[in-house]
Parts: C-alpha cells; structure tokens; sequence
C-alpha cells in the first residue's frame, strides 16, 4: 500500500505512511529497566504490534466499560451532575402482554392512574418462559431536585434472564410523586446476579 504523505525515517529519507507505521511500531526499543540499570533489549520486532494491537483492544474495551456505566446513570445537563438512585424497585410480568399494560400506562407518570401503576406491586418472582423482570430507579439531582424513573428490563428466555436493550427509559418524575415509598432499609440486587 502506498501513500502520498512522507514521513522522515531516521536515515533522513522519505519513506510511506504504513512503512512509518510499521517502523512506529517495531522501531521502538524495549527497554528492560531494574532499579537504576537499564537492559537494552532491542528492536521489538513483531511484537510491537501485538503491543500495539493490545493497547489498541484495552483502550476499546475500558471505552466501552465506561460507556456501558454513564449510558445507565443519567446525567442533569444544568447542573452538571449525574441523578442518584433514592430507591428501588423490581417487578416481575408473568406474561409480555401484562408487562405491556404496565409499561404503556407509565410512560408518563403525569396522572393519578399512572402513579397508582407505578405503586403497585408486582415483587411475586416469575421465572417463566417469555416473563419480564423490571428493575425501577428512582433518581434524583442533589442540585436542581429534578427526579427520573429509570427502567430496565430482562426476559426470561431458555431458562435464563436476559438483559432487553428494548426496555429501558428514563421517566421524568413529576412534583409530588410520593418516591420515598419505595425507599426499603435493604434494596434488592438486579436478579441476573441471583440468576447466573
Ligand atoms: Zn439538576
């Protein structure tokens, strides 16, 4: 593969993109360094790229990490500051259909009817084919008060409870919603931990 850009090599001579790539790479030397003496080991050769390549896949999967965390901790853009959880709640659908009625009625938590929804109790554990497990967050932000119903959903299929990237929301939570009563002494843990 050939390049236009030229790059300088150490020799002063204009060499391709790849081959300053692969002189980036392999050119480096690996330095062993024990206390204050330093073992010159040499080019690195071939194994500059599986350095490379290492740091390239441990850059990616620590991006992702921290992307899986912050995608599931919503953020308040006027105050700067991630929504903390006041308290939890899990609900199990024995059925899509009952699941649906439920998640349909909540979408907004701006009528009476849908905060008696959200009240009701649905802690009977199912683990049935095609059930739904929810896991409700109750959030607020320290600085403005705003607060956020956060859902997130598994469906238990083949024996197992599967996380569903389909059900998750976040709710605002109106004035006057009551969510200290969900607040219990000890919250429960997400049931895949139970589970797996
Ligand atoms: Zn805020």
């Amino acid at each position: 593969m050939r390049s236009n850009i030229g790059f300088s090599g150490d020799a002063g001579e204009r060499v391709g993109f790849w081959t300053f790539v692969d002189r980036s790479f392999t050119g480096a030397d690996l330095d062993l360094a024990i206390s204050r003496y330093s073992i010159g080991l040499g080019e690195v050769g071939p194994l500059g790229y599986l350095t490379a390549a290492l740091e390239v896949i441990g850059f990616c999967a620590g991006g992702w990490l921290v992307y899986e965390i912050l995608k599931k901790s919503p953020w308040c853009a006027s105050c700067q500051a991630y929504f903390r959880t006041i308290a939890q709640k899990k609900s199990y659908f024995a059925t899509f259909d009952q699941f649906e009625d439920y998640w349909e009625g909540t979408g907004s938590l701006e009528t009476p009817e849908a905060e008696a929804l959200v009240a009701g109790e649905y802690s009977d554990r199912v683990d049935v084919g095609g059930a739904v497990y929810l896991l409700t967050d109750f959030r607020g932000c320290r600085g403005c008060g705003d607060r956020l119903m956060s859902d997130s959903g598994q469906v238990h299929v083949a024996g197992k409870w599967k996380v569903s990237l389909e059900i998750e929301r976040n709710v605002p939570i109106p004035k006057g919603f009551n969510v200290e009563r969900f607040v219990q002494a000890d919250p429960p843990s997400p049931v895949a931990e139970a589970a797996m």
